[in-house]
């Protein structure tokens, strides 16, 4: 579906509109071939330089407004969406745990939420190496076993591990979006598992409860379910990771996702759910305060979304202020990588998340890269004030979680 503004920028070649479009067109660069982005229109035939490739365009904001340097958040900060314990099966820690509280401590994170700690064996080595070995520093939650998902009593097979996994020590329960976008009944060619599968409904009671919170994340940015074409805003990023596209073969729509999962909220409402970035639809504040409205035992997170609430500064001031009870920090950070700059673990990622919530700095960029990775825009500050601060910072997930984890 085209805009209004999509099509008016067709029809009027401006150079904004040019620069828009360029993005389809990019010459020599490592995202595609075709025509580059034009020179300046008040160059004289005769004295052309070679075509600019977009991925190349890095230009520098001529703008002289106040930066602000957060160096340290202004309460201590508890990020529930990090992915700091190795992946299955290496048993030794990716970076060392006492490596990344060196870096919480420089900026006042007192908790980083580890999601993906695994389940079994995995878990238990996680919960070792990160919750044990640092107490109240790392907080580790468990996953369910997907490969086992086609088997015959799955269903009340891991409602039982969810026990299990509470006693080894998990906070709660990650859900990957694994579930509704790769996970298949019958291997690879087979159908996708929906959201709202019941098959896992004994787990997600279980979680329920036992009181442990499920972190969610289905779906992904609304952009990867449309083509990757001129028109598709985060064409750089879908064009470099294709395989990040939800467009076409099998997939659901964008809303189907949100749909099973909302029926998922509704079938369970004892179960607490932290809806992870910003309820998936960070693009549509207005939807996700619905979504909040409709089913009181969701909260939202806002890992990796800050590049869309930025873009948004006023939605996002009076989203905040009405749900200031119901939004968790969280960042979505990785200790190692390049791939993603706007999740790499690091000073620098959290002192941007600082002056988007604290300052009411302009124009900004949303991650620590030459480019903007998710998108060429920048952001704006918030400036929130303390009280709701507070509640982002640390008081809300210490409820959700139902621990004390800040010293009083
Ligand atoms: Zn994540």
């Amino acid at each position: 579906m085209r805009t209004r503004r999509q099509e008016e920028g067709r029809a009027t070649w401006t150079r904004r509109g040019l620069l828009a479009a360029a993005g389809t067109t990019l010459a020599g660069s490592a995202l595609g071939a075709g025509r580059a982005l034009a020179n300046d229109a008040t160059q004289q035939p005769g004295d052309r330089k070679p075509p600019l490739p977009l991925a190349e365009f890095e230009p520098k904001s001529m703008l002289h407004v106040a930066e602000t340097r957060v160096a340290r958040s202004r309460f201590p900060v508890i990020d529930v969406h990090t992915h700091v314990s190795p992946r299955r099966s290496s048993r030794r820690p990716a970076v060392p745990p006492a490596d990344i509280v060196r870096t919480m401590d420089a900026v006042n994170v007192r908790t980083m939420v580890n999601l993906t700690g695994g389940f079994g064996e995995d878990l238990a080595t996680t919960i070792a190496n990160f919750d044990r070995a640092f107490p109240r520093r790392f907080v580790s939650m468990t996953e369910p076993a997907w490969a086992r998902a086609g088997e015959k009593g799955y269903a009340a097979w891991q409602a039982e591990e969810i026990g299990k996994a509470k006693a080894a020590g998990a906070a709660g329960l990650k859900i990957l979006k694994t579930l509704g976008l790769y996970l298949r009944d019958g291997g690879p060619t087979g159908r996708l598992v929906r959201v709202d599968d019941a098959r896992f409904d004994p787990t997600l009671e279980a979680c329920g409860r036992l009181r442990l919170p499920v972190a969610i994340h289905v779906g992904d940015p609304e952009a990867f379910f449309l083509p990757t074409d001129r028109f598709n805003e985060r064409y750089e990023e879908l064009s470099a990771h294709p395989d990040w596209s939800f467009h076409g073969k099998d997939f659901p729509a964008f809303q189907e996702i949100l749909d099973a999962r909302d029926r998922v909220f509704a079938k369970h409402p004892k179960t607490t759910f932290i809806a992870l970035h910003v309820g998936h639809w960070a693009e549509n504040l207005e939807a996700v305060g619905r979504m909040l409205d409709t089913y009181p035992n969701v909260h939202v997170e806002l890992g990796a979304r800050i590049g869309e609430l930025g873009r948004q500064p006023r939605t996002s001031a009076r989203f905040f202020d009405k749900y200031q009870d119901r939004i968790l920090f969280g960042t979505d950070a990785i200790p190692l990588g390049k791939e993603t700059p706007q999740q790499v673990f690091g000073e620098d990622l959290y002192r941007i998340y600082y002056r988007f919530l604290e300052t009411e700095d302009e124009y900004f960029d949303y991650a620590p890269a030459p480019v903007p990775p998710q998108g060429r825009w920048q952001i704006y500050g918030i400036g929130l004030r303390e009280e709701i601060l507070r509640k982002v910072y640390y008081e809300n997930a210490e409820r959700v979680l139902g621990m004390k984890l800040v010293a009083a």
